[in-house]
């Protein structure tokens, strides 16, 4: 960040080279952008270059720091999928991230766009947010506010050789599908369980599917930085089961056949590492209703 008018004089020529040398690649002039987007933790340099870029006042897209604030590293990737749910077929988007530098990015839609957003828009995401968390979980979750933790051994701290070994599992939650009987597997196997057959398993990503809670319990002394723990088992649409913490959950509403949908979430932090893994949340999506397909 340093001094914010230094940040400034720094940033800004660097956005302005990246967008000037992107925008000749594609032989196109500030005025036929669709939409800019431009991100990075130096607001007034953000700012300051949007305003000089030379796009038309339309094509600003709106960095929603007024809802959601700045995500850091994660917030391009929102604005962009912000913008794909708007965009229409055959549009520019330029994405410009100051960031240790500046970053420039030009990207075009093509005709497959309305067939392939995601059945939730960011829009929808950022007024369907729950406004009931009280401020001091809030703290807590932020390491700002100490609470007395829960009786119980502190959680182990993750390693890396399991999550490298498992990558598409741990962050895709992508499990996989015997080519001879069918089966999924939850985790990914290499044997088939029914079958037998080894090495016969196509990945199958299922962090966008929904499931339906089969069984639950409501633990108020383990390990969970949102207690009480509720524990479900949730049977996977199109077969696979799985045991999970349901989040974003009154405990008092959790039924049997609740339909739900998996989130990547902070799971723990012990000894100074973060543990992201999946959790089930009941779904969001609209039209999708308890106990039946959605
Ligand atoms: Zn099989």
């Amino acid at each position: 960040m340093w001094e914010e008018r230094f940040g400034e004089s720094v940033y800004v020529p660097l956005a302005d080279r990246a967008f000037a040398d992107v925008l000749k690649k594609v032989d196109l002039t500030p005025d036929q952008v669709d939409h800019l987007i431009v991100t990075g933790l130096h607001a007034r340099a953000v700012g300051s270059f949007t305003r000089r870029a030379g796009v038309r006042a339309d094509a600003v897209v709106d960095n929603l720091a007024k809802t959601v604030g700045n995500t850091g590293t994660a917030h391009f990737g929102l604005l962009l999928a912000d913008t794909l749910d708007r965009a229409e077929a055959g549009q520019t988007i330029v994405v410009v991230v100051l960031a240790d530098g500046a970053t420039a990015v030009a990207l075009r839609t093509t005709e497959a766009l309305p067939a392939r957003r995601a059945a939730l828009s960011v829009a929808a995401q950022v007024t369907g947010g729950r406004d009931t968390l009280r401020y001091a979980d809030f703290l807590n979750w932020r390491g700002r506010l100490t609470t007395e933790p829960p009786r119980r051994p502190d959680p182990d701290a993750y390693a890396a050789p399991p999550a490298g070994r498992n990558t598409d599992w741990k962050y895709g939650f992508t499990g996989s599908r015997c080519e001879d009987c069918g089966t999924r597997h939850l985790p990914p196997a290499r044997v088939c369980r029914s079958c037998g057959a080894v090495d016969h398993m196509t990945p199958e990503r299922l962090a966008d599917t929904y499931g339906t809670v089969a069984t639950f319990t409501i633990d108020r002394l383990a390990f969970t930085p949102s207690p009480p723990l509720v524990a479900v088992v949730v049977d996977i649409d199109g077969g696979g089961r799985f045991k999970c913490e349901l989040t974003d959950v009154d405990p008092d509403d959790v039924a049997i056949g609740d339909r739900v949908e998996m989130t990547f979430r902070k799971v723990n932090t012990a000894r100074g590492i973060h543990n992201y893994f999946w959790k089930a949340r009941p779904v969001r999506a609209a039209g999708s209703t308890k106990g039946q397909e959605a």
